[in-house]
């Protein structure tokens, strides 16, 4: 059986820059002369479970509220959080790192810009996921938020309607809201802030998916762009698995399979990558 690695596939330069700055942190801390301060994020770092395992065994807390922490250093996650919650952290005595991933970033600004020149803005994403809570704290009081097309009320707040995406959103659910919008005699002013990282492991995934007899994507199970990565494989190749590591593979899928793709979301690293396809390999 043939093992083909997507020509882009893994962790994003967001997650590995989160990464970075919270060994760093530990790192800093473990230098310090006095005591090393306890480091804590709100939620998993990433969406990963045997990464967040591993950074639990190294002093890194996911919590889910500021209440939990006493003292310490918060890192804020790639997804980035409301404003309101690092003025807080901060009034607390607990120092920030903020791992706010840049193109997320540049989404809240966006959401921002389009909310002072007056815009409702329709956020097209997940609602509760945490990147999609931080854009409401940028995009005013009337502010909705959308996974698809039917979600899409029938009367919105105004006419004047702006549009910003979730940065692991998929191109053609985008297309087919601004699609839905132009329809009911609207003109949106789009800011497609989908990041270019999902782009390129969308492209590749569904390249790929469309030329084997099944495909493997790599990823957790709670992480957004890895389940669009799913998704969009299982369009073009019905044989489509969705695995957090090497372990969850099963040898009777890939039984009569000539061929086998290989994707793995934006917060996969390398490692879970390298031994998922060995196993694969292995089969032959
Ligand atoms: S998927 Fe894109 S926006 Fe999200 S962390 Fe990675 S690079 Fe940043």
């Amino acid at each position: 059986m043939e093992v083909i690695r997507a020509t882009c596939a893994g962790a994003c330069y967001g997650v590995e820059r989160a990464l970075k700055l919270v060994w760093q942190a530990i790192g800093d801390e473990q230098q310090c002369a006095s005591a090393a301060r306890p480091v804590f994020t709100l939620g998993p770092l990433i969406h990963n479970p045997q990464v967040v395992a591993e950074l639990e065994d190294s002093g890194v807390h996911a919590v889910s509220s500021l209440d939990e922490i006493e003292q310490g250093i918060l890192v804020i996650r790639s997804h980035g959080v409301p404003p309101l919650l690092i003025e807080q952290a901060k009034s607390k005595g607990l120092s920030v790192i903020d791992a706010t991933c840049p193109h997320v970033s540049k989404l809240q600004q966006a959401a921002q810009d389009l909310h002072e020149q007056g815009y409702t803005v329709l956020i097209v994403g997940e609602v509760g996921h945490p990147e999609v809570e931080g854009i409401f704290a940028y995009a005013g009081e009337d502010a909705l938020a959308v996974r698809t097309v039917d979600e899409l009320p029938d009367k919105l707040p105004s006419e004047q309607i702006g549009v910003v995406v979730q940065t692991t959103k998929s191109q053609t659910t985008l297309a087919a809201l601004v699609e839905e919008l132009r329809r009911r005699g609207l003109d949106p002013l789009v800011k497609n802030t989908i990041c270019l990282s999902t782009k390129q492991r969308q492209r590749a995934a569904e390249e790929l998916a469309k030329r084997v007899d099944a495909m493997v994507v790599i990823g957790g199970k709670n992480s957004s762009n890895t389940t669009r990565l799913y998704e969009i494989c299982r369009e073009s190749c019905p044989q489509t698995f969705h695995v957090e590591s090497a372990a969850e593979l099963d040898p009777l899928w890939f039984i009569g399979v000539s061929n086998v793709g290989v994707t793995a979301g934006a917060s996969t690293p390398e490692e879970q990558i390298t031994a998922v396809i060995s196993k694969l390999e292995s089969y032959n």
